[in-house]
């Protein structure tokens, strides 16, 4: 049988249950059920007793083992029930049934022994197991393996069609028997043996069968591994590419502009670190080989600045450049913060910015500008990506703070020009190293691990609303001092409508305590026109209001220096990278500056420890680490948007960390000696690299 046959045909499928199949879990061929992992197993070596079972076993699979000895249909019409009493040795129970009872009555036969799997459940005392699964004992020791069965996930819907998990896996187990002496091996030979790895088919035979606890780890280390090693292969592979093709735009020359700026308008002496990291620029962009760096910083350690010495070094040597940015807000704030800086320069009106807001006039006025080369730098959103934006000669793109922007979406920006630009990606640190490795693993890492001097730590407080007068005290005293204030409440989703009233409610509450003309208050949120957002940003920015009320619309990169006060309203509701961004919003001027964490008196252990992570430190790097330890495998920051666009099936970013180095070193080592995959016993490794590779990026050889 080949795992390409559409799963209709499979025994027992058909065409209903197929449509099901591909509609809710995406299965539309047996190579797809095939790799349809159980998500748990159940150990069927261990059979309970019907006396033993207590409320602890309640809502957890137990099997059991006995006779059925009697039935009935209870009830009429669709309110209908099919109970039957097992029994053992030790006492009787109840199984109910609510759905097919019909079907299930004619399995049931009075007087004969039945593996019983369920997860009880009890009433006044008595147990019962509602919907389990049965079958009878010959047919249990018939089937040999009697070890680890897998549990799969699958869908109400399914499961009315008798597909629940024990279906799937009937399904699965006919599905082995035909598909078993036909699977092929996806790691060449060498890699297998070198790794001590499973074979592909004792692995997929494990995953689904384990015959030992042993060979399901082993299975399961070895299908994660081939897809971490498939993904890492598809990412180097990039990588060497660019390495290996001189076809990168030079920039020789440090000019006037450069020199001017450097000189006469540089508002302070640039850090050890940001020194440094103009240099790895400038080397890489002399180097002929095209640049994808990644640069990491803490919030507040003045990576923008070394973007614009990027850019003004593309200048000087005739090439435009263009920065991105997340949202509109920080675009804006950019294209001012450029626009001040390059004040007296030749490059001054030399810069414009692009957003989706922007109005057709003036856009049409830009995207002619930035055609013909008018536009030295152009600052965006996403909108920058779109094709009709193009440039006269673009060599450097610049990418500002985002965490989801991968391979793929890089390599779009790459067809703008006909060598791809250099690009730089900027980062804040905390992005666990796991994740960096497969969005950002095609990169060549720079790392400004020094603050401007003069800064001196952010003091983080964590308030109950008992302090709520103090707090009020305090900010009136920092307004004084001529400071401004940031409050910000959270947003999400799932309780979207609640969360702008406590926002409105706190905009209210803040208005009165705080009144014209004394004080002036503005609002920031996402429901607000993109217009009246940078109108509130400008007032903020230019120091006319004194507290700004938002949502973390303003999490990302805004600066501000003035402002000193960073309340954080229901602070518990935020992630620790969260709070630690927000944090960094403060802090950016001379003045000893302050975060506040608001939250409510009763905190669960785990807020508790993130909140008081906060007030211990100022570190970015320590504070990632902690998040990951605090939240385990699950979704950190952006783990699973990218895990979706990677497609990984059993391996994850977040928590097969070892297993990822691993896979990267192995790689590497290939690609190191054989960087086409072209000699014979990597045959196989060219096909997974292919089916792993991220789309849209450009094939080099192509382009030399
Ligand atoms: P981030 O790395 O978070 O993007 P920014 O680039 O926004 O940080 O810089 C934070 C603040 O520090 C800005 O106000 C910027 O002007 C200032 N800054 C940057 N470099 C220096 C420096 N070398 N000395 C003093 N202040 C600096
Ligand atoms: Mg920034």
């Amino acid at each position: 049988m080949r795992a390409d046959m559409d799963i209709k045909f499979l025994s027992g499928v058909g065409e209903k249950r197929a449509a099901l199949l591909a509609s809710e879990l995406g299965i539309r061929t047996v190579g797809d059920l095939l790799h349809h992992y159980p998500h748990r197993y159940i150990d069927r070596t261990k059979v309970y007793r019907i006396a033993s079972l207590s409320e602890e076993n309640s809502a957890t699979f137990v099997q059991l083992r006995g006779r059925i000895i009697g039935k009935a249909f209870l009830g009429e019409g669709r309110k209908q029930r099919l109970t039957a009493t097992l029994a053992d040795s030790t006492g009787q129970m109840e199984l109910v049934w609510f759905q097919q009872t019909k079907w299930v009555e004619k399995q049931l036969e009075v007087g004969r022994e039945y593996m019983v799997l369920g997860k009880p459940s009890f009433f006044g005392g008595k147990c019962n197991v509602v919907h389990p699964e049965i079958e009878t004992v010959e047919k249990f020791l018939s089937r040999g393996n009697m070890g680890m069965q897998g549990v799969y996930s699958t869908t109400e819907r399914l499961t009315s069609v008798g597909l629940a998990s024990k279906g799937l896996y009937t399904l699965v187990c006919t599905l082995w028997e035909h598909i078993s002496d036909s699977v092929t091996e996806t790691l060449p030979e060498h890699l297998v043996k070198r790794l001590d790895l499973l074979s592909r088919r004792d692995a997929l035979q494990n995953i689904h069968f384990p015959t030992s606890p042993q060979m399901l780890q082993r299975a399961i280390y070895r299908l994660k591994f081939e897809e971490l090693f498939g993904v890492q292969l598809g990412i180097l592979s990039v990588k060497a590419g660019r390495t290996t093709h001189r076809n990168g735009f030079m920039f020789p020359r440090v000019g006037d502009l450069f020199r001017d700026f450097y000189e006469n308008h540089l508002p302070f002496t640039l850090t050890g670190a940001q020194k440094r990291v103009v240099k790895e620029i400038r080397s890489d962009c002399v180097s002929g080989h095209q640049m994808n760096r990644l640069l990491q910083g803490d919030v507040g350690s003045g990576k923008t600045l070394v973007a614009l010495m990027a850019m003004l070094l593309a200048s000087d040597n005739g090439y435009q450049s263009c920065m991105m940015a997340p949202t509109e807000i920080l675009a804006r704030q950019h294209y001012s913060s450029l626009t001040k800086m390059l004040r007296g320069t030749s490059a001054e009106g030399r810069v414009a910015v692009l957003t989706g807001s922007t109005k057709t006039r003036e856009r049409r006025e830009i995207l002619e500008r930035t055609l013909s080369g008018e536009v030295q730098i152009l600052v965006g959103t996403h909108a920058l990506i779109e094709d009709r934006v193009q440039f006269e000669n673009l060599g450097l793109v610049v990418i500002d703070e985002q965490h989801r922007f991968g391979v793929e979406q890089r390599a779009k920006l790459w067809t703008k020009n006909s060598q791809p630009p250099h690009i730089l990606v900027m980062t804040a640190t905390p992005i666990p190293r796991t994740l960096a490795m497969t969005l950002y693993g095609d990169l060549d890492v720079s790392v400004i691990d020094e603050m401007p001097a003069g800064r001196k730590p952010i003091k983080t407080y964590h308030l109950k609303e008992g302090m709520r007068l103090k707090l009020n005290g305090f900010m009136k005293q920092e307004i004084a001092k001529g400071r401004q204030v940031y409050v910000v409440y959270p947003l999400i989703k799932e309780s979207e409508a609640m969360d702008y009233q406590n926002l409105y409610d706190g905009f209210e509450h803040i208005v009165q305590e705080f009144p014209l003309p004394e004080y002036k208050v503005g609002a920031l949120h996402g429901k607000m026109a993109p217009e009246d957002k940078a109108e509130a940003m400008r007032l903020f920015a230019e120091g006319v209001n004194n507290i700004l009320v938002a949502t973390s619309v303003i999490e990302v990169g805004v600066d501000v220096p003035n402002a000193t006060v960073m309340v954080i309203e229901s602070a518990e509701r935020f992630g620790l990278s969260q709070l630690h961004q927000l944090r960094g919003r403060v802090g950016r001027g001379g003045n000893q500056s302050y975060c506040v964490l608001m939250s409510g008196d009763k905190l669960s252990r785990e807020a508790e420890a993130r909140l008081g992570a906060m007030v211990e430190t100022n570190d970015g790097f320590r504070l990632s680490e902690l998040d990951l330890k605090l939240r385990g495998a699950g979704d950190v920051n952006g783990t699973r948007q990218s895990g979706e666009a990677i497609d990984l099936r059993i391996a994850s970013l977040s928590s097969d960390g070892q297993i990822l180095e691993q896979a990267r070193m192995v790689a590497s080592s290939v690609l190191e000696d054989d960087a086409t995959l072209s000699k014979p016993e990597n045959r196989l490794l060219a096909a997974l690299r292919e089916r792993y590779k991220p789309k849209n990026t450009i094939d080099y050889g192509m382009i030399s």
